[in-house]
């Protein structure tokens, strides 16, 4: 038998159903992984005792015929969801020493169905970031390295230390969220599936708040069906979250037919951008050529506005930033400065509980909601915002679904683009229209560069219409045959 941690979630589900492990082996397989990648830094919290005790609890469902659809799945969470009992931190000062009392929605449902968790992963501080730089619990390091250079490498933001966890077979799957590319761009990083579904089909609530219009939790995993077996747990509508859809929920692994046949395919024009990566591009005809072989028809089309999506995005995400984060003064939660008068009390507690990145983005969108300038701003992002949403309801008329490569590079080194904010913004540039369209996408791993480090590709559906999503992206994964592995996967292995 493979070693367990190198199961993925669905041969784990059957190999416990058929007794051949049980639950805590399976979760302490993934706790001496946690603990023998530490290096990696993908974890804030560890909690291996509550991990041990919910696989045990798991194993005795289980013998009692009462397994849910999850049961026994080592699981790693970000640590923007607020957890019971368990230290959430958002990745940020401020919010050290808070332990909620209460428990988010998606892992209430994620626990619910049996998963089991093995820590909280670190993050960008509160999910502003590519490269999970901006924690002040320190970089997460991607378990990938080019070939023959031992130099570290971001995994992508804001959910490296979940996309960098799954990729080093810390654990199973993780939850994500995904505001602007935050799921995506680091599943292309490290080698990954990750989906984030569309706007309002998993609870907001009890997540911590960084964009609320454009938020949106979504799952990491190996392979697709893992994917879609974790959103399926995670989704639903939640009269907590009034921006929770009530919709039904479908059947997402029943999705996976492998059959594409007569599906359209939109490959969009303006995403080939100046300066794009040779590689990149070749990865993205060879897509087009896998979708074609699998009797899909591709066509071009157009999103004329995509060229503004970027700057539309820096305005509106800051803007509700700014007004989500006006909430730690040191009063509620966190981290406190021990001043004698309230006013210093709240100023000194910000100015030493948020980072760099955060305070830019807090004065940027204060700046962008100022009476002044609300209308020349925030307004002007809001209106450009549905004309990019109207252009993909346009495209989606003539299409099925869109392929488009997921980010503009690989993994860059740490350090790389800290000298310009503009230019980690641009990491965005695939991302960031279909969140502000609120539409579904996944980025499959779908090839390497000339130094060994995984691409993704990404396929963006129809609102609700994960399901083609899914289905789409199958068949890619299946075509691609991605059976790279990381470099200190095999170091562990050897
Ligand atoms: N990189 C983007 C940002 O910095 C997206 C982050 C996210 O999706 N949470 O805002």
């Amino acid at each position: 038998m493979s070693k367990l941690t190198d199961l993925t979630i669905a041969s784990a589900l059957t190999g416990l159903e058929n007794k051949d492990f049980t639950a805590v082996e399976l979760a302490q397989a993934h706790i001496d992984a946690m603990a023998e990648q530490s290096n990696l830094n993908a974890f804030i919290t560890e909690t291996p005792d509550i991990a041990l005790k919910q696989a045990e609890a798991s194993d005795k469902r289980r013998a009692s015929g009462d397994a849910g659809a999850l049961d026994g799945i080592p699981l790693a969470i970000k640590d923007l969801f607020c957890t019971n009992g368990v230290q959430t931190t958002a990745g940020s000062h401020i919010l050290e020493g808070f332990i909620p009392q209460y428990e988010s929605t998606v892992t209430q449902k994620l626990f619910d169905d049996g998963a089991v968790m093995l820590g909280k992963t670190n993050l960008d501080e509160f999910a502003m970031g590519s490269s999970n730089t901006t924690s002040y619990y320190g970089n997460v390091i991607n378990p990938w390295k080019r070939d023959g250079d031992d130099t570290d490498l971001t995994p992508g933001g804001s959910s490296g230390g979940s996309a960098a966890a799954v990729a080093a077979k810390i654990c199973m799957g993780a939850t994500g969220t995904d505001t602007g590319g935050s799921i995506r761009q680091p599943a292309s990083f490290c080698g990954i599936t990750g989906i984030k579904p569309t706007y309002g089909r998993c609870s907001r609530w009890g997540t911590v708040a960084f964009a609320s219009s454009l938020d949106q939790a979504g799952t990491f995993a190996r392979t697709v069906e893992d994917n879609a077996l974790l959103l399926r747990s995670m989704s639903g509508h939640d009269p907590k979250d009034s921006t929770s859809a009530n919709k039904d929920v479908p059947d997402f692994l029943a999705a996976l037919t492998g059959d594409i046949k007569g599906k359209v395919i939109g490959i969009p024009k303006e995403y080939r951008v100046d300066g794009m990566p040779e590689e990149i591009s070749a990865l993205w005809q060879r897509g087009i050529k896998w979708l074609e072989s699998a009797g899909a028809t591709t066509i071009e089309v157009s999103l004329p506005h995509t060229h503004y999506a970027l700057a539309t995005y820096y305005v509106i995400a800051p803007a509700e930033a700014s007004s989500n984060l006006a909430r730690y003064d040191g009063v509620r939660f966190g981290h406190r400065a021990k001043e004698d008068d309230l006013t210093d009390m709240y100023e000194i507690t910000r100015a030493e509980g948020f980072g760099d990145e955060v305070k830019r983005r807090i004065m940027i969108g204060t700046y962008a909601l100022s009476s002044g300038y609300y209308d020349a701003y925030y307004i002007k992002a809001q209106k450009v915002r549905r004309l990019i949403s109207q252009d993909f309801l346009s495209a989606f008329e003539k299409c099925d679904a869109l392929l488009t490569p997921t980010a503009p590079s690989a993994a860059f080194a740490i350090g790389e683009n800290e000298d310009d904010p503009i230019k980690m913004y641009l990491n965005d540039v695939f991302t960031v229209p279909a969140s502000l369209a609120g539409l579904p996408g996944i980025s499959i791993p779908a090839g390497v560069d000339s130094q060994g480090l995984p691409l993704g590709l990404q396929v963006i559906g129809r609102p609700w219409d994960e399901e083609t999503v899914l289905k789409v992206a199958g068949v890619v994964e299946n075509l691609a045959q991605f059976t790279y592995v990381p470099q200190t996967v095999k170091k562990a292995a050897a």
